[in-house]
């Protein structure tokens, strides 16, 4: 059975449903409650307000909230609470960096320009208040409080941790790929790409991409941060569930490099080959590093076979996969066919069984909705570099989709299906024409 994300090993679809459920059941609780406890501090703040200005009116904003004195000197009137629907190209926003807002500082610089014309010149703290009064609506709280948690757990792990190699946390594409690589991507033509790749079977791409000498420095980089983990005791969020020993690398420092690596060296490819997964708008990514091997093996004691036989699909538009090494026999990946969610878990045909083994060094790409696992390294150790490439905007399209997908085999196989049985129906009724004749 394979199942999503690889966060819920070892259950059905049924049962992550009713996780998925409770889950947001909780969330919605604990909202409520925020929601219950910010309405009550509210109103005793507003009494205080009211008790030490007593002459002080309050006035109705835009979106029908009171606001109190602190809001005072925004003095909004309806029609300015407005966002301008073109930028105003020519005005130079602020720096919001210092400030501890709820939301990324680069959001407020950006949104700035689509602010009223009346609120272009105001203080920067004004600005920013109006500005996070606009964002709240697009994120909840708990969205919010999970963000920041985030930042400050990578804020912590950055402001300790010292790198083994610091020239592999900035993108040096002549030192990171191998010249035919190298070559494909600034040529960025199909033929190009098709004289570096293979595609074994449908769907799957394989390419001789990372040098030997980056690929020792990334190993050495992550057995140093795991050993800078295990000393000084610090609990670190490992890539997903199915994945105990990895680590994630955007959390340690390597997100811009890796952010680079998706737009400037796997999105030319998927723009070409993954176009219906939205392989032209990759925009966010995960990059993670999964290490397997006989002395983790035995760590996991009785979940070994469990964990590598983890059958699943990604959460990603597209997934890059780089062997690193080291000296390792097994650990093959087992390919069974690209599927939409209705068809999940539905059998492989013939031609969508694919098994790939690893050779260090060499890219295998492929979409997110493909199901895969891992079998069993044997022997010795291996790490992977696994990027997790997203779309927002492809994610946002398929929500207004119809059902069929062109790239899920289960829906390709049904369409022919129903065309092999309407082609029978008319035979038929043919036939029964004929014959009344
Ligand atoms: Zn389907």
């Amino acid at each position: 059975m394979a199942h999503q994300n690889g966060s819920f090993p070892r259950i059905t679809y049924q049962q992550q449903l009713q996780l998925l459920q409770q889950q947001q059941q909780q969330v919605l609780i604990q909202q409520q409650h925020h929601l219950q406890q910010r309405h009550q501090q509210h109103q005793r703040q507003q009494q205080q307000q009211l008790e030490q200005h007593p002459r002080v009116s309050t006035n109705i904003i835009a979106n029908g909230h009171v606001a109190g004195p602190q809001n005072q000197r925004l003095s909004l009137t309806p029609c300015s609470t407005r966002l301008r629907s073109d930028p105003k190209q020519d005005h130079k926003p602020d720096n919001y960096e210092d400030l501890q807002l709820g939301f990324d500082p680069r959001v407020f610089s950006s949104l700035e320009q689509y602010m009223p014309p009346d609120m272009l010149n105001k203080p920067r703290d004004v600005k920013a208040q109006y500005m996070s009064s606009i964002l709240m609506r697009y994120s909840s709280e708990g969205d919010r409080v999970r963000i920041q948690k985030h930042k400050e757990y990578r804020q912590k792990i950055m402001s300790t941790y010292q790198p083994l190699y610091k020239e592999i946390y900035t993108m040096d594409a002549e030192n990171f790929f191998v010249p035919s690589f190298l070559d494909a991507i600034r040529e960025n033509t199909e033929a190009g790409f098709r004289r570096i790749l293979a595609e074994p079977t449908r769907g799957i791409y394989t390419f001789e991409m990372l040098q030997p000498e980056f690929c020792e420095m990334l190993v050495s980089e992550v057995d140093n941060f795991e050993r800078w983990v295990h000393e000084s005791k610090i609990k670190i969020m490992r890539p997903n569930t199915m994945n105990k020993f990895g680590v994630v690398l955007d959390d340690f420092g390597m997100e811009s490099m890796l952010d680079k690596l998706m737009k400037d060296f796997i999105r030319p490819l998927s723009r070409v080959f993954f176009a219906e997964f939205g392989g032209c708008s990759l925009d966010t990514h995960h990059g993670f590093i999964v290490e397997y091997g006989i002395h983790r093996d035995r760590e996991l004691g009785s979940l070994k076979s469990n964990i590598f036989a983890g059958f699943h699909v990604d959460d990603s538009e597209v997934t890059l996969n780089v062997c690193l090494g080291k000296e390792f026999s097994g650990g093959e990946l087992f390919f069974r066919g690209a599927r939409c969610d209705a068809h999940v878990n539905s059998d492989s045909q013939l031609e969508e069984i694919f098994d790939y083994s690893h050779v260090p060094g060499q890219a295998i790409l492929h979409s997110g909705r493909h199901r895969h696992g891992a079998k069993a390294t044997v022997s010795g150790k291996r790490m992977n570099l696994i990027l997790w490439c997203r779309s927002s905007t492809f994610r946002e399209m398929i929500k207004y989709q119809r059902a069929f997908a062109g790239w899920c085999g289960e829906c390709r196989r049904k369409k022919k299906e129903r065309e092999r049985l309407s082609i029978a129906a008319t035979k038929q009724e043919l036939l029964k024409r004929r014959m009344a004749l």
